[in-house]
């Protein structure tokens, strides 16, 4: 049996499709818009930072950081700086396709133009796209605290930026907060208007929120849905039914959502064909890099290259994308994977 190691991961073509733009600021990222804007954080270092706010007693502890970190981003200028360090972070680790979500009720909530800073932040995409030579499509999220008309509002944006790589419209936050059928007619409409649905469920909450998520909201993929592993039925309908989970091992561990990477449901889903992939859901608010997420499955679940190779693959099935393009990447993917066994 081949030894995986860290080049060899490093090499590979990758997709994530799970990653949030604000939970990519690092702690030093942090500090920056803390001294430019000069807030509380301004008089610390980096490893302050990192001990104050990067370690997460549980989800809700996390939020609290997410929210610190939203705070710090005041103006389109700071949202540019942060895709721009994302963009290098895709070419470093390779990672070839990306769906990333942005939250623009954000910036609402701070009385800003969470429009005109979606399109800069869609505008310098397409730049990287060439510079960095990676494939971005975006997903607008629905924060599920916000209420209906805020949700309302972000299906709209998203539904005026189609054209310029808005693939879909998400719902994540506090899965206890608000059910889902709050939010039944809003992604009604989404799914009448040609995005895909993406909704944050069974990260925390019991496998009946990804059940509401299905069957109430429409959902074509799931974030997280760790919890399906303790429902045999749900598992073989989102096998069937191809509905993906966006799976996050460090994010679950460092939220305390599932704290033991090696007791983690991933192989359990993985064996019962549910389609799977790996992610960093916030690489900067969890300090982690896609290659490492690999490397950490890898290891705590023996996984072989096939298996590898299988779940990378998953990341393109399971994108946003149309058919067609789908499948032209799948093949560049299919001839990088084999090149780089060779
Ligand atoms: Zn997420």
């Amino acid at each position: 049996m081949k030894k995986i190691t860290e080049a060899y991961i490093q090499r590979l073509p990758k997709a994530e499709i799970h990653i949030h733009l604000e939970g990519s600021v690092t702690p030093e990222a942090l500090l920056r818009l803390g001294k430019k804007h000069k807030t509380e954080l301004a008089g610390m270092n980096p490893e302050q930072i990192r001990e104050e706010f990067f370690e997460y007693r549980d989800f809700y502890d996390f939020l609290e950081t997410y929210k610190l970190v939203c705070r710090h981003l005041q103006s389109a200028e700071d949202y540019l700086d942060t895709l721009r360090d994302l963009g290098r972070y895709f070419q470093r680790e390779n990672i070839l396709y990306a769906e990333v979500i942005f939250t623009p009720s954000i910036p609402w909530k701070f009385g800003r133009d969470g429009a005109e800073i979606l399109g800069a932040i869609l505008e310098e995409s397409a730049k990287l796209e060439e510079s960095r030579g990676v494939r971005i499509r975006w997903i607008l999220d629905c924060v599920r605290q916000f209420g209906r008309e805020v949700a309302e509002r972000t299906a709209e944006l998203a539904w005026q930026s189609r054209a310029q790589g808005v693939v879909g419209v998400g719902l994540g936050g506090d899965e206890k907060a608000v059910p889902l059928s709050e939010y039944e007619e809003v992604f009604n409409w989404v799914r009448a208007h040609e995005l895909f649905v993406h909704v944050h469920a069974g990260e925390i909450g019991e496998p009946s929120e990804i059940w509401d998520a299905l069957q109430i909201l429409g959902a074509n993929r799931i974030g997280h849905g760790i919890q399906a592993s303790r429902d045999s039925k749900l598992m073989g309908y989102l096998r069937d039914h191809a509905i993906g989970l966006d799976i996050c091992l460090t994010s679950n561990a460092k939220t305390k959502a599932w704290p033991l990477i090696s007791e983690h449901p991933f192989p359990l889903l993985f064996e019962r064909g549910v389609p799977v992939t790996l992610n960093t859901d916030d690489p900067g608010l969890f300090e982690v890099d896609l290659g490492t997420e690999y490397k950490k499955a890898v290891d705590a679940f023996e996984l072989q290259e096939d298996d590898l190779h299988r779940i990378i693959l998953q990341g393109i099935r399971s994108s946003f994308l149309p058919h067609d393009e789908k499948m032209s990447l799948m093949q560049l993917f299919r001839d990088k994977i084999q090149a780089n066994g060779e």
